[in-house]
């Protein structure tokens, strides 16, 4: 994998904590909290609607047209600001070399997913909430986006107790398997899953991989990152460098 020649400081803003991981040099360092040296480029992976670096909706983080740099009381300005789990699926991708395609689902304090083909994310804001077209699929909870029946009302850590009792499990790989399922393009490449609740509890990989039938796998990430996020959006920023380099 290419590394960058700049240090690079990448935020993650996650519903439950937030960590910074710098690369410097091939090195790569991660803190708690929010950080942006003077030297270093800065990108942002949030939870939310991310549009031309301000954070239109972040229901987890009650966000709503928020600049992220200002709210997270950094130096600034952000070079990349974009959703957590686009990050994370181009991370994942990253970190495995390229898999022609691959669907992340991050299931922690909320859910997100994003699937990326040929390192692009090609479909994203995914599987967290019926925004779309998922219909009241499961059950009739209000969901803290004030739709019923998210996703998120049955799989999210907001909704579940802690630690999760062993009953929920199998109710909870099944929501979650039959929400990957449901994607029309879903059907190839690997499918990774991510976020705190599936670091925690990696027997619902298998309870997952046992009713998609497909290859399901854990996250890539090393294990004392938040997710793959950071490495996504190192990826992200190193083509869109070669892109400029390469002129037009
Ligand atoms: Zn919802």
């Amino acid at each position: 994998m290419e590394s960058m020649q700049i240090p690079l400081a990448c935020v993650e803003v996650g519903g439950g904590s937030i960590q910074t991981v710098f690369f410097d040099n091939g090195s790569v360092r991660m803190l708690d909290g929010a950080h942006h040296p003077e030297d270093a480029t800065l990108a942002i992976a949030v939870p939310g609607i991310i549009g031309e670096g301000i954070v239109t909706e972040a229901t987890n983080l009650g966000w709503r047209n928020t600049d992220p740099v200002e709210a997270l009381g950094l130096r600034g300005p952000a070079t990349f600001v974009a959703n957590d789990a686009e990050a994370a699926a181009l991370g994942e991708a990253a970190l495995r070399d390229g898999p022609p395609a691959l669907v992340y689902i991050g299931i922690g304090t909320g859910i997100g997913g994003a699937v990326v083909r040929d390192g692009e994310v090609v479909r994203a804001n995914l599987f967290g909430h019926n925004a779309a077209g998922y219909g009241h699929a499961f059950g009739t909870t209000r969901c803290r986006c004030g739709r019923v029946g998210c996703l998120e009302t049955v799989a999210a850590g907001w909704a579940l107790p802690d630690p999760i009792d062993v009953a929920h499990f199998a109710h909870l790989a099944s929501c979650v398997a039959s929400a990957i399922d449901r994607l029309d393009i879903a059907s190839e490449g690997i499918v990774v899953i991510g976020g705190g609740i599936g670091r925690r509890y990696p027997v619902l990989i298998d309870l997952v991989a046992a009713r998609l039938h497909r290859d399901v796998q854990p996250t890539a990430a090393p294990d004392d990152a938040k997710s793959a996020a950071a490495w996504g959006l190192r990826f992200a920023l190193g083509r869109k460098r070669r892109t400029l380099a390469a002129g037009t």
